[in-house]
């Protein structure tokens, strides 16, 4: 059995499907352009640890 998640991912940044060709896989985790990436990254990094 193929798994058809592979063929979509959500963005990790906007939750939005993020299309095979257009992802933007970053750290493990896929993102639907650079931006979001960056974006996640900003927000995670201002997240106190705890
Ligand atoms: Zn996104």
């Amino acid at each position: 059995m193929a798994d058809q998640d592979e063929a979509l991912k959500n963005c990790a940044g906007c939750k939005k499907a993020v299309v095979r060709a257009k992802r933007y896989y970053r750290n493990g985790k896929y993102y639907c352009n650079q931006n979001c990436w960056k974006k996640a990254k900003a927000a995670a990094g201002a997240q106190p640890a705890e």
